[in-house]
């Protein structure tokens, strides 16, 4: 099974990772065989008036990976390179990262085959409420609960929960995480993967003697993950030498303030052509001089073919699946520490975990409470994967994913296999 990079499959790769792991934990053939599949497909075709009066017709999926653990959890992503192999490895990947840091969850994950930049607000609205709806027969508050990923929003988590409410006659808001606060969102959700982001690699840098004050960071990708991580990592002293977006990257070694480039962003559309800071590639801003590198944009970009131009100490994936197998073996044999995404990125499913159990009390927590819940989850999770990384003489990743697929694999055992 071979990757390169213009024939790059996200789910080919979840799966190279999983067998890697289910070898080290000599795994049975049968349970390998229940593990490697996602246990629902779901494609749908729809239909939708555009504001010009043309009907247009999109094509959206829902993954439910697993779901012996608990109910599938996973976010919703508007994009046209969304495939179903793609959204198959986001579902998989969903599944271990539950696992890992413990959150009563399996996995699942969507996704539309569209180009939000290209369509209006109502447009997006009229498409979120009818792929809700091809989607609803296997999505609720009790077996599959969507969240905000690349391109959709807490607005587009609060079309969803309303078309899903008005099907049911009254609001149901355990429907979807990433929610507006005024409609049962939670304290801390928008900030989350980032603080997670941040409490692991805070954890990381002290195992590797390393202070984050002063330490340079990079950045791939300025949305909801990213953008943040910038904001937070500033706040801890670090200074942010590059960072990235679709359109390209830009880099000052002196540091960006990333609220002067969010402001930027916002008036421009891009990071690019920032004042005082020179324009780079989107490929550049992973391979410029900088301590700790935080990928945050998509699948596939850490390869073969670039690993070892990587200069980071450390790599901590804020994005899903950024790093090929070939490139972690690379990235280890150098001496950098990859924290994988299962890990890297649990926060927001961690917080959405809360905002879930939130909803279905009707019972809401203050941000203090929250913050230190999800440090302690986090670091939790980063402890017991290092301390399986140093027992097994591995990498962060195959320990994470050991930890993580012997608790599902113990889990589906332990239920039984119906009837
Ligand atoms: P987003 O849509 O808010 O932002 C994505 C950013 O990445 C944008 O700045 C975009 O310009 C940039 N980007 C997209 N494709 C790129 C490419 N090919 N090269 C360079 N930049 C590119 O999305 P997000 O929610 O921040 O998600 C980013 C990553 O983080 C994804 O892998 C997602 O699965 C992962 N993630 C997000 C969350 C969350 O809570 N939002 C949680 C866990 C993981």
């Amino acid at each position: 099974m071979h990757n390169d990079v213009n024939t790059f499959n996200p789910y080919l790769m979840a799966v190279q990772q999983f067998d890697l792991a289910a070898e080290k934990l000599k795994l049975s053939e049968d349970m390998r065989e229940i593990l490697r599949l996602p246990k629902r497909e779901l494609a749908v075709n729809f239909p939708v008036r555009l504001d010009s009066g043309r009907i247009k017709t999109f094509t959206g999926y829902r993954v439910q990976h697993n779901v012996n653990r608990g109910p599938a959890k996973g976010g919703i992503r508007y994009s046209p390179e969304v495939t179903l192999d793609e959204v198959k490895a986001l579902a998989m990947w969903m599944t271990w990262k539950c696992a890992v840091v413990g959150i009563p969850y399996g996995g699942a994950k969507g996704g539309v085959i569209c180009d939000p930049k290209t369509m209006t607000p109502a447009e997006l609205e009229r498409l979120t409420r009818r792929y809700t709806t091809e989607i609803s027969i296997i999505i609720g508050p009790h077996s599959d609960i969507p969240a905000p990923d690349v391109n959709t929003n807490s607005q587009v988590m609060a079309w969803m929960m309303d078309t899903y409410s008005m099907h049911g006659g009254f609001s149901i808001p355990a429907v979807v995480t990433g929610k507006p606060l005024s409609i049962g969102g939670s304290e801390g959700r928008n900030d989350a993967t980032a603080t997670g982001v941040l409490f692991v690699t805070r954890r990381a840098a002290s195992r590797m003697g390393m202070s984050l004050k002063g330490a340079r960071v990079s950045i791939q990708g300025y949305g909801n993950a990213g953008g943040i991580a910038a904001r937070l990592f500033h706040n801890e002293g670090c200074k942010i030498v590059a960072v990235s977006d679709t359109r390209g990257g830009i880099y000052n070694e002196a540091g960006l303030d990333p609220a002067v480039v969010l402001r930027h962003k916002q008036e421009r559309g891009s990071v690019i052509d920032f004042p005082h800071a020179q324009n780079i590639s989107v490929q550049q801003v992973l391979e410029v001089p900088c301590d700790i590198l935080v990928p945050a944009a998509t699948e596939g970009v850490i390869t073969a073919a670039n690993a070892d131009r990587v200069q980071a100490r450390i790599v901590s994936e804020a994005a899903n699946g950024p790093t090929t197998p070939e490139a972690d073996a690379i990235l280890f044999k150098k001496g950098c520490m990859v924290i994988p995404d299962i890990l890297a990125n649990a926060g927001g499913v961690t917080v959405s975990y809360f905002e879930w159990v939130q909803d279905l009390q009707s019972f809401f927590w203050g941000v203090e409470e929250i913050t230190k819940k999800l440090e302690m989850i986090m670091n939790r999770g980063f402890d017991a994967v290092a301390a399986e990384a140093d027992h097994f003489g591995c990498d962060l990743r195959l320990a994470a994913n050991m930890l993580a697929i012997s608790r599902v694999a113990e889990a589906t055992q332990i239920r039984g296999i119906y009837p």
